[in-house]
């Protein structure tokens, strides 16, 4: 005859247990439970032996060891193996079948206010998590059932006969995935207590909105590769700083400049190396009076970034690839921004940092050496995504090889390799569709997070022609208004450059007021005139053209040179588009959306 069938019961959720007890009772299996568990069963008259039974020990250290014992584990884990029956004989103990248990509630211990890490650790399962994994373990032969709402179809099952090796897999992950949930709620109330606020987690105010709480970032692994000098960031601001952090990191390794990047809304307003600034462009990014600005590479880059689009970049996450210098730090100090991100900083720029925003500008040290892990992940509406990280190299020597159109091509000059990589990575981190237009080693124009293609093209077209207009003669002549401040003159000129200006009404006198000659709108001719002499301009898009107009679109902004992945059916319409508009179409063969 075979042996009777043991079952060990230990569950702190005692939803449907007298029924489970019942239904193995029916079906002459023996029932071995821990103390509440028993009394339970044993109260409602079914008959239940107390897990003593087996350990001849009693419960310990007021419940702390109940189950965890060689006569209830070697009966679990034991297999159908004659060495393990043998041991198992040795010591007179017998296999254990199904094993039923689910875990103290320590997430509900700790979402309580106030709680202390005494009640915290009280809540912690040792020998349920052992159980359960025990079992889970060796389900080829052990059923574990670690969720009440399995009773049911478990004991149609064991009626029926035995439980199937389907269904023992299905409860095996289930229990595996309960014991994984249970031990990342305890890691991370650790974390919260003892990793210090900064090391390994950091709480933040709110999330993307206020109501979004609570917040926080961490690593599982190893500290924060960040920290803050000055400030606490925001949940914006680190995806932003993070982003940015990368974008800059990369730029700066693909074309050996200093880097820099102004990023609003997770994608970057700017994105530049620091390719010297002459005359013009020091008065149009606002930075002609910034001491020692020549002699930094770094400066120059964030005054291209920034001067992209002045307007866009008001309140912007900085990211530097190298060690903030002085003049790079008096350049930011009186802009309006919101943090920045860089390996290290000099004493003297850290110095005038420390005084923004009245004490609170983020100010963020970054790890250089800091390799994020391959694999990412996310949750949407409780959905975890796992992705590999886009690792795909973008440089000047290895992207840009398959030149399209024209058919017999010479290399392309280093400028147009140079810009098209500042696009191109500029599109590795920006929100998906996205369209760059660069020249000169920065962004000019960027178009991002637009849901048609044609949109991104017109949009970064749109800005590279204003940021173009901003060089005109008129613009840079302009007659300001004693104590007009920056943002307000940035945005006067925007409206200037875009063709925007109010005809009429309150609007205008906002304008107006802000000049002491009030400036003249540009005439078509002018402006036509002006935009005719922008050339050379490099633009790269994230994913193909679908259609012409996009080749069209970018012509009329002075692009010379389009690289952007193949594979549309209008590829070979593009190409010709190009050739007619005397535009270089180049192969960049890697889709590189971002979100
Ligand atoms: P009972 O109400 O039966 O006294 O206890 C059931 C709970 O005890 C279950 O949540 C189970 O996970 C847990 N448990 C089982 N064995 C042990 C043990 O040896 N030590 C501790 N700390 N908890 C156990």
């Amino acid at each position: 005859m075979a042996p009777q069938k043991i079952a060990i019961l230990s569950v702190y959720d005692k939803t449907g247990l007298l029924d489970l007890a019942k239904g193995l009772i029916n079906n002459n299996v023996r029932l071995l439970a821990s103390g509440g568990t028993s009394k339970m069963i044993r109260e409602a008259g079914f008959p239940v032996e107390d897990v003593s039974a087996i350990t001849k020990a009693p419960e310990m250290l007021a419940g702390r060891v109940k189950t965890l014992h060689p006569a209830v584990h070697a009966g679990i884990l034991a297999r159908n193996l004659e060495s393990d029956e043998k041991d198992l004989a040795e010591q007179n103990i017998d296999k254990v079948d199904y094993v039923i248990c689910n875990l103290y509630p320590f997430k509900d211990t700790v979402a309580k206010i106030n709680v202390t890490v005494p009640e915290a650790v009280e809540e912690i399962d040792i020998g349920g998590v052992t159980l359960i994994r025990a079992a889970a373990k060796n389900h080829s032969r052990v059923t574990i059932l670690s969720d009440p709402n399995d009773y049911h179809d478990f004991l149609r099952e064991l009626d029926s006969g035995e439980v199937t090796e389907e269904s023992r897999q299905q409860y095996a992950l289930k229990a595996f995935s309960h014991t994984a949930d249970y031990d990342t709620a305890i890691s991370k109330f650790f974390r919260g207590r003892y990793a210090g606020d900064g090391a390994q987690q950091l709480t933040l105010r709110y999330g993307t909105n206020p109501h979004q709480k609570p917040a926080s970032a961490y690593v599982t692994d190893g500290s924060l590769p960040f920290k803050a000098l000055c400030g606490s960031p925001g949940y914006i601001n680190l995806l932003d700083a993070l982003n940015a952090w990368g974008l800059v990191r990369e730029l700066s390794q693909a074309l050996g400049y200093p880097a820099a990047a102004s990023f609003k809304h997770v994608s970057p307003a700017g994105a530049a190396i620091g390719v010297p600034l002459n005359d013009l462009e020091r008065k149009v990014y606002m930075v002609d009076d910034i001491e020692g600005l020549e002699n930094s590479g770094l400066a120059q880059a964030y005054a291209r970034a920034r001067g992209a689009d002045r307007m866009s970049s008001f309140g912007d996450v900085i990211a530097l690839s190298h060690e903030v210098d002085l003049p790079t730090a008096k350049i930011i100090s009186r802009e309006v921004s919101d943090g920045l991100i860089a390996p290290s900083y000099a004493p003297e720029a850290l110095e005038i940092l420390r005084k923004k925003k009245g004490g609170k500008y983020l100010v963020l040290q970054i790890d250089p050496s800091y390799v994020p892990a391959q694999q990412e992940t996310r949750t949407v509406f409780g959905v975890t995504l796992t992705q590999g990280r886009n690792d795909v190299k973008i440089s000047p020597n290895g992207t840009f090889n398959s030149i399209l159109v024209p058919k017999e091509s010479a290399p392309l000059p280093e400028p147009a390799l140079r810009d098209l990589t500042v696009a191109t990575i500029a599109l590795k981190y920006t929100q998906s569709n996205s369209v760059a237009y660069a020249l000169n080693g920065q962004i000019i124009g960027l178009g991002a997070g637009q849901q048609s293609r044609i949109h991104c093209t017109c949009l970064a077209g749109d800005k590279a022609d204003n940021w173009w207009m901003r060089f005109h003669e008129r613009a840079l002549a302009l007659k300001w208004k004693k104590g007009t401040k920056r943002p307000d003159k940035s945005n006067a000129i925007d409206m200037l450059c875009s063709g925007r200006l109010p005809e009429s009404g309150p609007e205008k006198e906002d304008f107006e007021n802000k000049f002491d000659e009030v400036p003249q709108p540009f005439t078509q001719e002018e402006r036509k005139a002006w935009l005719s002499k922008l050339s050379e301009v490099a633009c790269s898009s994230d994913a193909f053209f679908p259609f012409t107009d996009n080749v069209f679109r970018a012509a009329r902004s002075g692009v010379k040179y389009i690289a952007a992945p193949t594979g549309s059916q209008n590829d070979q319409a593009c190409f010709d588009t190009a050739a007619q508009l005397d535009i270089t179409y180049i192969e960049q063969g890697t889709r590189l959306f971002h979100h």
